[in-house]
């Protein structure tokens, strides 16, 4: 990577603005999963353990530009203390003079956490003197929000701009770092056989991330809803299923491309209903024999199988998308199945995507894979080939651009 991190700095006396993702969810005004919190934790001790000051900013939820008190950073703030078993100073907005003065006084060692960014409509539209704003409450720009770098907002974009105008540096934290590293690794210099698995919902989200991949990979598994676009493209009645009309020519093309690398399902469990709660009737058949009113919703076992033997010996798996419609436990046991073929293997194992990723966790499994992305969005266009915003307005590396 060519952007500076936080290694190439020094925050001795200085205030480090950090761009966290701490968009987590919350019940009852407690969060209920801090993986991403956790997650920023190595980068926010560093920098107090090199003498720095920490103002942290996150967006929460989609307050839409105002300020909707369910999504105030409270929840954060009280959980964020705990793991950092130092008092955390929450202010009620992220500019303002209020905001500026508590930001001056701050002393080494000190942690402040902003107002949800979100409450702005300057953040989304990634308006210049927000940004500046925003700059002006640090010395230095951090980002480890690995979750948000695909979009261009003023605390992910714009601010790093905004910093490096008034002199100060702007650099990536460890997470941002790592999630970088593992996911280029993978696309650009995986060690093989590299084994690429894609499920998930739709085929359009993901046609980039569908080429890029079966350019580079020795073996592409595919299962979820898409594949039935696929076998919509063999000619096969669906009946149901979740299909796109839309994607079925670009499925025919990538059958073309890919023919010998691309590994469909072989069996696949059908329901007549979609499982709402209830458990609903189902039966396992060949992709070719859906009945009318029928719907595929899972890979069968000797797809599980198939999936398990092209896995093996592989060197580098990365997984994006649940094998079926794993929130229903009736339908969940192909992704499961992948999950613990994965943690089996003796290979870099990488899961990007925001469900792919909860059904890992899920499993129970995901201290056996080697990297589990927190960006969704992000992973899927870092895959894609795309460039992220806010890296790009980071400093580079090698010296003065
Ligand atoms: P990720 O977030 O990991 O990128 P996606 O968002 O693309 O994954 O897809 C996840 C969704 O795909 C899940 O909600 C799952 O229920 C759904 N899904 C998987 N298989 C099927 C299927 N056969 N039919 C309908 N939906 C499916
Ligand atoms: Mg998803």
């Amino acid at each position: 990577m060519n952007k500076k991190t936080v290694r190439d700095i020094d925050p001795s006396g200085k205030r480090a603005l950090v761009r966290v993702d701490f968009n987590v969810p919350l019940a009852e005004g407690k969060v209920t999963d801090d993986t991403r919190i956790r997650s920023a934790l190595p980068t926010i001790q560093h920098l107090l353990d090199h003498g720095g000051a920490v103002i942290l900013m996150s967006h929460l939820g989609r307050p839409k530009g105002k300020v909707v008190p369910e999504l105030r950073m409270d929840p954060v703030e009280a959980r964020l203390a705990e793991l950092l078993d130092r008092p955390v100073r929450k202010l009620d907005d992220c500019v303002g003079t209020e905001v500026e003065a508590a930001c001056r006084e701050l002393a080494p060692g000190q942690v402040v956490l902003l107002e949800n960014t979100r409450f702005h409509p300057e953040e989304r539209a990634n308006d210049p003197a927000f940004a500046a704003q925003l700059a002006a409450l640090g010395d230095l720009y951090v980002n480890d929000a690995f979750g948000s770098a695909h979009r261009a907002h003023a605390s992910t974009e714009g601010v790093a701009h905004a910093m490096r105008e008034k002199g100060g540096e702007a650099v990536a934290g460890f997470l941002m770092e790592r999630e970088l590293e593992f996911l280029s690794r993978a696309v650009e210099n995986p060690e093989r056989p590299f084994i690429a698995v894609l499920g998930g919902a739709k085929i359009s989200d993901k046609i980039g991330v569908i080429e890029r991949l079966l350019e580079r990979c020795d073996r592409l598994l595919i299962g979820g809803g898409m594949a039935n676009t696929f076998f919509q493209a063999m000619g096969f009645e669906m009946g149901d299923s979740l299909v796109e009309e839309e994607a079925v020519e670009t499925a025919r093309q990538l059958l073309k491309e890919g023919q010998s690398r691309l590994v469909l399902p072989v069996d696949v469990v059908i329901a007549d209903a979609f499982p709402e709660g209830e458990p609903v009737e189902s039966r396992v058949v060949a992709p070719d024999q859906v009945p009318p009113g029928w719907r595929v919703l899972d890979v069968g076992p000797k797809t599980i199988t198939t999936f398990e033997s092209a896995l093996g010996g592989a060197r580098t798996v990365l997984w994006n998308g649940p094998l079926g419609v794993f929130e229903a436990p009736q339908f969940a046991k192909g992704t499961f199945a992948l999950a613990k073929a994965l943690a089996r293997l003796d290979a870099t194992t990488i899961v990007g995507g925001g469900d792919s990723a909860a059904a890992v966790r899920q499993s129970g499994l995901a201290d056996r894979f080697t990297h589990i992305s927190t960006g969704g969005g992000a992973s899927l266009e870092f895959l894609e080939g795309k460039s992220l915003p806010g890296v790009a307005a980071l400093s580079d590396k090698d010296g003065d651009e």
